[in-house]
């Protein structure tokens, strides 16, 4: 059974703890981004109501500059290692 957790509400990382929010890259993969925006982020966040989902996509010039700007999480996680061997912590 799927969850349907609302993916706009933060959930902990499972390696920090630290609040992340889960978007779906272009290419389809899951990616943890820090739930606080941050004025330089490199990341825009768009959520779908119709997939129930948030996408991320890459922050360009030129995009509206009121929308929101989200740093990865996988370069501020303080167990990013554990990120990169996710069979590692698999059940
Ligand atoms: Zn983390």
């Amino acid at each position: 059974m799927r969850e349907k957790s609302d993916p706009r509400k933060p959930s902990a990382c499972r390696s920090c703890g630290a609040q992340v929010l889960w978007a779906t890259t272009t290419l389809g993969k899951q990616t943890p981004l820090d739930a606080e925006p941050v004025p330089d982020g490199d990341w825009i966040l768009a959520f779908s109501a119709k997939l129930f989902r948030l996408s991320v996509t890459k922050w360009r010039p030129g995009e509206d500059p009121a929308r929101r700007r989200y740093t990865n999480h996988f370069s501020t996680c303080a167990s990013a290692d554990q990120h990169r061997s996710p069979k590692a912590s698999s059940r």
